[in-house]
């Protein structure tokens, strides 16, 4: 079982947001402070399309149904131990 919430994606083998073609996303280098923001906070990147000139940010990680079973598991696991947590004070303090 894999506790992961985000998966690593690859924008390189992923279809052109603008003309649909595979394999013609390359890394951009960044032109502005935004883009070098995005850039350096490692879950995005800068891309280009070779073929129509498309240039944009896409996310480098993704969610899929395991992240949607992963997030539930958490809460699930959060909410027991904060159940726990509420009945042994409650043994210590309560009577
Ligand atoms: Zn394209």
């Amino acid at each position: 079982m894999q506790l992961r919430i985000f998966f690593k994606s690859f924008p390189e083998t992923t279809r052109c947001p603008s003309c649909g073609k595979i394999g013609v996303i390359r890394r951009s280098r960044t032109k502005n402070f935004l883009e070098a923001a995005v850039k350096s906070s490692r879950i995005a990147n800068v891309y280009k399309c070779r073929e129509c000139g498309w240039r944009g940010i896409l996310r480098k990680y993704t969610v899929n149904k395991y992240s949607f079973i992963t997030l539930f598991f958490y809460i699930i696991l959060i909410f027991t131990v904060a159940y726990i947590i509420t009945k042994v004070l409650e043994n210590k303090f309560g009577s």
